[in-house]
């Protein structure tokens, strides 16, 4: 059995934004499916979906992510092997393009786990990742959006989530050929988020886990109460306790999420038999995942 699943955010989508949120998962998918129905692990699968949605503007990870107060891009991302145990993360990169290959470098080569701001550019450029400067990664719409709420008091980060624009934080588990299980998310975080605020997306635990015995979680949403909760072990847990149900253990970490933290979101999870699960409580969630009992992939939104 082989087996992924991605997605592009949970937020109110609207109409004319459903293509390409549509387009961009499927074609993520597609990446990893072929790495993984060629033999290639769950972690080069993860990695390179992930690379995909990034460099699409649709979402908000990498080029075209959200701007903070200042009007700069910051970035967040993480990625877990869940039959090493090993993880990379990194939070608060201005000038990395691709933050889930920081985060692979930091899992291959470091000794550490998380990296932040400056300390996480100078490791790639040591170890031989370019850095790319804020106007490849500021785009245009975010820009203009950014201008419009300034002199406007009392913007909260949960009110980033009412504004009808890509709040799309992309994320990925996949289960390969030899059985192992990765995870990963990468995010530009919420608009106008204070300078240095991390949400849950790189921390282990939060936005990412993955446990190879059991399964894998990427989470998206309101990463102040994704914290509180714990959201990915959360699920991973409820997953290892009810039998490795993806679904019911999804539905229940988003009942969790909701009725602790007065939270919304989106996770996905996949146990370690290829099967997924899928929950939300925003209006929409881009996502879409194939396995090899599949004829074809499910895109959905
Ligand atoms: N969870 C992300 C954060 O709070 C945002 C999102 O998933 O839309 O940084």
């Amino acid at each position: 059995m082989i087996s992924l699943i991605i997605h592009g955010g949970a937020w109110d989508i609207p109409d004319e934004l459903v293509e390409a949120h549509k387009l961009g998962v499927s074609k993520a998918l597609n990446i990893g499916w072929e790495i993984l129905s060629n033999g290639g692990s769950a972690v080069d699968a993860v990695e390179k979906v992930i690379n995909y949605l990034e460099d699409d503007i649709t979402f908000d990870a990498g080029r075209g992510s959200h701007l903070n107060a200042d009007g700069e891009v910051e970035l967040d991302a993480s990625i877990m092997n869940g039959s090493t145990f090993r993880c990379g993360s990194v939070a608060a990169v201005k000038n990395i393009k691709n933050p889930i290959s920081l985060c692979r470098k930091i899992m291959d080569e470091s000794e550490h786990i998380f990296l932040v701001g400056s300390g996480a550019e100078k490791f790639a450029i040591q170890h031989g990742i370019s850095i790319c400067s804020q106007d490849d990664l500021r785009i245009e719409r975010e820009i203009l959006k950014w201008k419009s709420i300034q002199g406007k008091n009392g913007f909260s980060t949960k009110d980033a989530f009412k504004f009808h624009t890509p709040a799309g934080t992309v994320g990925a588990v996949a289960l390969d050929s030899s059985g192992n299980i990765c995870a990963g998310t990468s995010t530009g975080g919420t608009f106008n988020k204070h300078p240095g605020r991390v949400g849950d997306s790189p921390l282990i635990g939060c936005g990412t886990y993955a446990d190879t015995s059991i399964g894998g979680v990427s989470t998206t949403g309101w990463g102040e109460a994704m914290i509180k909760v714990v959201m990915a072990k959360t699920v991973i847990d409820l997953m290892e306790f009810n039998n490795g149900d993806p679904q019911a253990a999804a539905e229940k970490g988003i009942k969790i999420l909701k009725e602790k933290a007065d939270g919304f979101g989106g996770v996905i999870a996949l146990n370690n038999r290829g099967e997924f699960g899928v929950a939300y409580n925003t209006p929409k969630m881009a996502r879409a995942y194939i396995n090899s009992q599949m004829n074809s992939p499910k895109i959905l939104i």
